[in-house]
């Protein structure tokens, strides 16, 4: 086993990211996936999402894991790692991630800290899922710089133009100066309400400006109550309201996640024949 590893990025607050990570690793693990969740936001919205409801409180979390790494101090077997009963393992997040982020500057290797971790876990799990901040900062650019790709949510309501450009942008420095691999699998439409024409628009929108270029995914996700309730529940929308919509479309979502990573393992196969 060695994980898939896919950042859910974009530094616009607000757009789903945290939601997706939590449903999408859920998804995967019922579909028989080892899935790992790795909150990178000192906010810590996914651990409070997963059960944790005071992360300021847990002594081992990705904070102290990277101040381990860069103090070269090695680290216990699963160190931090929490198990969801949803069937997903997590590494939480807390407020001291924006310190570790501030000395980072000073760090040697400061963009590959995080990746030095996420390669001792790796063996362990299919999929390695990463929560990002809002923020085109060092702690998004370690997500990029130990990612296999990345998943953009863009939040229906609003023209992304102008920040997606430079989150582009930013993604393709990475890719040539930190990590050659670095796909994107994909823009997820989020909090799409289909009543209304402007999302529509903007759906419509946004396939035709990237949809040649970028992967827009077929599966868009519909604003829902149901959803905004499970950042506090603990649980997951397959829990909290499996026969919904919102259920059913971060099902589906999970199928078009493995579908990319399966064409990408037979385009390996083929290759290296
Ligand atoms: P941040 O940039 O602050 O980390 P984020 O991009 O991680 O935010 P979320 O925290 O996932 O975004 O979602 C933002 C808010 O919208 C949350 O209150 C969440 O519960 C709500 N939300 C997420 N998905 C949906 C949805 N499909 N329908 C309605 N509300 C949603
Ligand atoms: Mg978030």
């Amino acid at each position: 086993m060695k994980a898939k590893t896919i950042a859910v990025v974009n530094q616009k607050g607000g757009v789903g990211k945290t939601t997706t990570c939590a449903n999408l690793g859920i998804g995967l693990a019922q579909e028989g996936k080892k899935v790992l969740i790795v909150d990178l936001d000192p906010q810590a919205s996914l651990s409070i999402s997963l059960g944790q409801s005071q992360p300021d409180t847990l002594d081992t979390t990705i904070a102290s894991i990277m101040n381990k790494v860069i103090s070269d101090i090695p680290l216990e077997p699963n160190e931090g790692i929490l198990a969801h009963d949803e069937g997903i393992d997590f590494l939480p997040s807390n407020i001291e991630l924006s310190a570790v982020e501030v000395s980072l500057v000073n760090t040697m290797s400061r963009e590959s800290v995080l990746k030095q971790y996420l390669d001792t876990v790796k063996n362990d799990y299919n999929f390695i899922l990463i929560d990002c901040s809002p923020s085109l900062g060092m702690l998004t650019v370690n997500a990029l710089a130990s990612a296999d790709s990345v998943i953009i949510p863009v939040q229906s309501q609003y023209l992304p133009a102008k920040g997606l450009e430079q989150l582009l942008l930013t993604v393709a420095k990475v890719r040539k100066q930190l990590n050659p691999k670095l796909m994107i699998d994909g823009i997820l439409m989020t909090m799409v309400d289909n009543r209304t024409n402007f999302a529509k628009d903007i759906c419509t929108l946004l396939r035709e400006t990237y949809g040649g270029k970028i992967k827009v995914f077929n599966t868009e996700i519909p604003q829902s109550v149901r959803a905004a309730e499970t950042s506090t529940t603990g649980k997951s929308i397959f829990s909290h309201d499996p026969k919904g919509k919102v259920a059913d479309s971060y099902k589906n979502l999970t199928k078009e996640v493995i579908k990319i990573e399966k064409l990408r393992q037979k385009h390996k196969s083929e290759i290296g024949r």
